[in-house]
């Protein structure tokens, strides 16, 4: 039930001032919510990443509003600028697509507007991320989104490499080009896992494609994709949290060793995953 009837609802005919991040769609324009469309009707401006792209949306939408180019990089000055705007006037954040600040600009924005005590609230909606989650049928009580992996193959091994042992459901952006190079990845630092492949989603092609990598793999070789695509790793099986022997097998290891020497040993002396076993290494050195 919403907690907000239409009389207390912030998002009126007239806006307040302040910042408004307002989610879009990600493929089906018809899931832009009757909030943002508000909030884009009321607004005095829209803050967004390209003006071509949200100029296309405003169209469909029968809405005409000054849109200004925004994004992480632009220049302190215009951040400055946008912001004390915010004193007297609505400014609608919003990005090509999805939710904005998820893998998209906005964060400086929200961050200096918070600072300057503007008022801010969010309008959600559609998130590829989380789209993804929902049709994968991966645990979701639990889940790590980590945006975009590294485009360079090393960087690329040593992130999932860092992410092994997460308990957790691994969500990331990909991009169709190279989503069998990440296939590859995934295969060699986090063999067995299940992965999903929720493509193209809210449009015409959407699938969402199930397996290891080396089914996965072999589809997309003969396949190949194109579109958008969210990438979802299921968690590693057993979890090590809970067993107190390796955990006291790694406290005395760490008293003299590094926490991958100790993740070593304990391996060796358990037949656990040596991976699971830096994770949680390194959890108990900080603890
Ligand atoms: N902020 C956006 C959100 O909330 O979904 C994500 C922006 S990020 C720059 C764009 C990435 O989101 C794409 O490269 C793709 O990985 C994912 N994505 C966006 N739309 C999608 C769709 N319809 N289906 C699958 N993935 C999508």
């Amino acid at each position: 039930m919403p907690a907000n009837g239409p009389d207390q609802d912030p998002v009126h005919k007239v806006l307040e001032p302040g910042l408004y991040i307002v989610a879009t769609p990600i493929g089906n324009l018809g899931d832009i919510t009757l909030r943002s469309i508000r909030a884009l009707e009321a607004c005095d401006g829209v803050a967004c990443e390209d003006t071509r792209v949200t100029g296309k949306l405003l169209k469909h939408l029968n809405i005409s509003k000054p849109l200004w180019r925004y994004n992480d990089h632009s220049e302190a000055k215009d951040r400055k600028r946008l912001v004390e705007s915010m004193a007297s006037r609505a400014v609608v954040l919003v990005s090509d697509a999805g939710t904005p600040l998820v893998s998209d600009p906005g964060y400086r924005l929200v961050a200096d507007a918070r600072a300057a005590g503007v008022m801010i609230t969010s309008l959600p909606g559609p998130c590829a991320a989380i789209a993804g989650l929902t049709v994968s049928g991966m645990p979701n009580d639990r889940f790590l989104f980590a945006g975009f992996l590294p485009v360079k193959e090393k960087a690329r091994r040593d992130a999932l490499d860092e992410l092994a042992g997460v308990d957790a459901t691994l969500v990331f952006y990909e991009t169709a080009p190279r989503l069998v190079r990440s296939l590859d990845a995934i295969g060699a630092v986090l063999s067995g896992r299940s992965i999903a492949v929720a493509r193209e989603m809210t449009k015409l092609h959407e699938e969402c494609r199930t397996g290891t990598a080396e089914d996965l793999i072999a589809h997309y070789t003969a396949h190949p994709p194109k579109g958008e695509i969210v990438l979802l790793i299921a968690p590693p099986n057993g979890t090590l949290p809970d067993d107190m022997n390796t955990d006291e097998m790694l406290r005395d290891a760490l008293a003299d060793m590094k926490p991958s020497q100790a993740a070593g040993m304990v391996a060796k002396v358990s037949g656990k995953d040596r991976k699971l076993l830096y994770a949680r290494a390194l959890e108990l050195r900080s603890s």
